[in-house]
């Protein structure tokens, strides 16, 4: 097939692309390169079945393709705060130009959408059925309300225009070519330990999240895509919950370092606890995830490590 990724050359997407070339298909990876960069897929150029456009996804364009991962936009808080109208434009008019390129091509678009959809959530674990507490008015909302409305214009074009479409709710994700400067804790705490600087826990550190790695994530996205009876929504994350606070302490067994946790102030509308209940995930798509969160960090580690070797 040929097969669209849009932010293809972020830390998810580069994964994505790299899978979806691996079992034989042709790829195009459009990115505008915001927070994406061509080192995640400088080792995929010479393949002749793979080709990067640059552009914004904002503007409308048309491609010839069989299916459309729709990934494009900026997801670490402080990326896509930095332009919060930009990014509500990425989400919306993205979804709107991709959806209308879906329709005319007839091709199968799969959305990824987040977790944040559940804003700071009253339900836990979070499943599909639940609708959410998002603060509409807040700083996380042009991330949280752009991906709430991308997912209202897949269900509505489905609807009216019986365009072929798939939901996922993708929950923290973590791996090789996360950015350095994303300023996710993923990233924070491991460049931390690894300099042997203080770890910043934000707020008492009492929080939780679950989080996924990359290939595991990517087996879901791709079996979700290639499901037939099935347009979603469904979660995609591990279930396995950390305070942030333990989180520290693992990163800093993990790779032996000796810095010290300190707290900082807690950012506004902080979700207080994430996990995802991927029972829907396991009955539709026989997915679960497989990497222990132990063996995914170290991954991650030895990957920073080798980038700050560089740098
Ligand atoms: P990322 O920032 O590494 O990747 C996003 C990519 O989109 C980048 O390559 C960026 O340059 C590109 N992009 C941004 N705005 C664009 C525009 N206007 N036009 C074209 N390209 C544009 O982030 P990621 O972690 O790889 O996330 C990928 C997708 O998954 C995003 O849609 C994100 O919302 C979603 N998601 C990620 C997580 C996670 O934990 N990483 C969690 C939930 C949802
Ligand atoms: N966090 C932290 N220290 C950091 C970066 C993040 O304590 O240096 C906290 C953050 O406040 C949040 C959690 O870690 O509670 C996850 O943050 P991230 O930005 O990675 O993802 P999200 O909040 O979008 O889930």
């Amino acid at each position: 097939m040929r097969i669209l990724v849009t932010g293809g050359a972020g830390f998810i997407g580069s994964h994505l692309c790299e899978r979806l070339l691996g079992e034989g298909h042709d790829v195009i990876c459009l990115d505008n390169l915001f927070t994406g960069s061509k080192d995640n897929i400088i080792h995929l150029m010479d393949d002749h079945r793979f080709e990067l456009v640059r552009h914004d996804i904002v503007e409308p364009i048309l491609l010839e393709v069989d299916r459309i991962y729709n990934l494009a936009c900026p997801a670490s808080p402080v990326h896509y705060q930095y332009n919060p109208v930009k990014t509500v434009k990425t989400s919306v008019m993205g979804a709107i130009n991709m959806l209308g390129m879906a329709k005319r091509v007839k091709a199968r678009i799969l959305q990824a959408s987040t977790s944040e959809v559940y804003g700071d959530p009253q339900v836990h674990p979070q499943t599909e059925t639940y609708w959410g507490n998002v603060n509409p008015i807040g700083i996380r909302s042009c991330y949280d309300e752009g991906k709430r409305v991308a997912e209202t214009l897949m269900m509505d074009y489905h609807r009216q225009n019986k365009v072929d479409i798939r939901i996922i709710r993708i929950f923290n994700t973590y791996g090789p070519r996360m950015a350095q400067n994303d300023g996710r804790v993923v990233s924070n705490f491991i460049l931390q330990a690894l300099r042997n600087e203080d770890i910043t826990v934000y707020g008492d550190g009492s929080q939780t999240r679950s989080f996924c790695f990359v290939t595991d994530l990517v087996e879901g996205m791709c079996r979700m895509m290639e499901c037939d009876d099935f347009i979603g929504p469904v979660n995609l994350g591990n279930p396995v919950e950390n305070t942030i606070l333990e989180f520290a302490e693992k990163i800093i067994t993990i790779t032996g370092s000796r810095s010290k946790v300190i707290f900082k102030p807690l950012p506004q509308d902080d979700p207080k606890q994430r996990r995802p209940d991927i029972s829907l995930a396991g009955e539709r798509l026989l997915w679960q995830p497989l990497i222990a969160l132990e063996a995914g960090l170290a991954k991650t580690a030895e990957y920073f490590a080798a980038q700050i070797g560089k740098g």
